[in-house]
């Protein structure tokens, strides 16, 4: 059995704390696409955890831990994260990383800065983690993957083949110095070493896993209107948030998913650049912001204050049905509680009509939110945990959006602790 957990939105849905919680009766949790660009907040038993690369399975000793091929492998961050959590006193997590899963370099992360820095105004609002230019590379072929890294030969020719290529963009455009593929090529034999005992042929793994019966979770970063493809391009990320590519980034058959549990938030959020129609401002916004997430809402990764919005109940049904969803999780419900009327997005104006079905991104650019107004519940649901201790309001708010949605809502989190969720049927 095949579940992913996907987000329906822009990303930062609390994802990684409903990982964790359906991590519990799971054997193995795998990540399948992204880097170490944006992160999940997880607060379990052990305290509060910024996972960026790591699966969130780390926690539970039972479950083995999967970096698909999929992935943008950032060696030094995944051992960092590794050693930070054995610090904490986690028992050591049991993690494997797929032999074909490819290696984010550091001039990936320098060509990203050195990107950003010549658009200028006119940048993307990237992280910075080098995922445009790893991806790049990925497609152009003149990616590293991590079983290259144990061959010594081939090793030095593939990065004396991508630097003559890059080199020139470094002087000519960027106006840098060259890569210094020696140093370089004695980092990976070194990163190399660390990382030998958990490589393995994780696609391998995968299929026997699902042979043997075992329950497989597939975590996805971001979310639907990030996808390169079906997402508000060019303000996406480089790889498919999508659970239909978790197959492949993951290894594992196309038909194998059953479930697909597409997680959004009682509001919206967004980091970074790109139309996001329902987006509030002034103290407005400062209230909700501050009001979000487990600490208001800032990026887990970069810090940055998120954009904050109402509930789109155009753009989350378009997420959910790009996702394939098969039930929604709906977080942050106890963050509304102090408002006494909710506006949620039920539909765009543009160019003089009014649409319910997600634009492309042109005309999604011009669109103005269409606003319905729905009562407020006035009082504080954090922790509630079940469906009939919420105010009438709130259960109505949440029926609402499930009609706007089109999905169950099968799942609500009231909070961001493990225990504050709770399912609903
Ligand atoms: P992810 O990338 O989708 O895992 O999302 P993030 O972890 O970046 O952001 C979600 C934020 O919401 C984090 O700060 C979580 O701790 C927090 N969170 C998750 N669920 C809830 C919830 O139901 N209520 C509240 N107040 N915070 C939540």
């Amino acid at each position: 059995m095949v579940r992913a957990i996907v987000g329906a939105n822009w990303g930062d849905e609390g994802k990684g704390k409903i990982t964790d919680v359906l991590a519990e009766d799971s054997d193995v949790v795998v990540r399948f696409q992204g880097g170490a660009n944006a992160g999940h907040t997880i607060i379990n038993d052990y305290g509060k955890f910024a996972l960026h690369l790591l699966p969130s399975g780390v926690f539970h000793q039972r479950i083995a831990n999967v970096i698909g091929p999929g992935v943008a492998l950032d060696i030094d961050k995944l051992l960092r994260e590794y050693d930070e959590l054995v610090t904490r006193d986690i028992p050591r997590p049991r993690l494997y990383i797929s032999d074909r899963a490819q290696v984010m370099l550091p001039y990936h992360i320098d060509f990203d800065r050195f990107e950003e820095e010549r658009l200028g105004k006119a940048s993307f609002g990237s992280t910075k983690s080098g995922i445009a230019p790893f991806y790049g590379d990925k497609y152009l072929k003149i990616g590293l993957q991590v079983c290259q890294l144990y061959d010594k030969e081939l090793l030095k020719a593939r990065l004396n083949g991508a630097a003559s290529q890059k080199n020139a963009i470094l002087e000519a455009l960027y106006h840098q110095p060259p890569i210094d593929v020696d140093a370089l090529y004695q980092k990976l034999l070194e990163q190399a070493e660390r990382i030998r005992p958990m490589v393995v042929d994780t696609s391998l793994y995968l299929n026997r896993a699902l042979k043997e019966g075992k329950r497989i979770l597939l975590e996805g970063q971001l979310g639907s209107l990030r996808d390169p493809d079906h997402g508000i391009y060019p303000y996406t990320t480089s790889s498919s948030p999508l659970a239909g590519f978790g197959t492949v980034g993951a290894g594992v058959p196309a038909n194998s998913i059953t479930d697909v549990y597409c997680v959004t938030k009682a509001y919206s959020s967004c980091v970074g650049a790109g139309p996001f129609t329902t987006e509030i401002f002034g103290d407005e916004a400062t209230e909700l912001r501050n009001r979000g997430g487990d600490a208001g809402e800032y990026g887990a990764t970069t810090g940055r204050p998120r954009r904050v919005g109402w509930f789109d109940a155009v753009a989350t049904r378009y997420g959910c049905m790009v996702q394939g969803a098969t039930e929604c999780v709906l977080t942050n419900l106890d963050v509304l509680g102090y408002l006494s009327e909710i506006p949620v997005c039920i539909g765009y104006e543009v160019d003089g009509q009014t649409i319910t079905d997600f634009p492309n991104t042109p005309t999604l650019m011009r669109c103005k939110p269409v606003y319905t107004t729905l009562p407020g519940w006035n009082a504080n649901v954090r922790g509630v945990t079940s469906f009939a201790d919420l105010p009438e309001n709130c259960q109505k708010y949440v029926d609402f959006l499930e009609a706007q949605v089109g999905v169950p809502i099968n799942m609500i989190s009231t909070g961001p602790k493990r225990c504050e969720t709770f399912r609903r049927r």
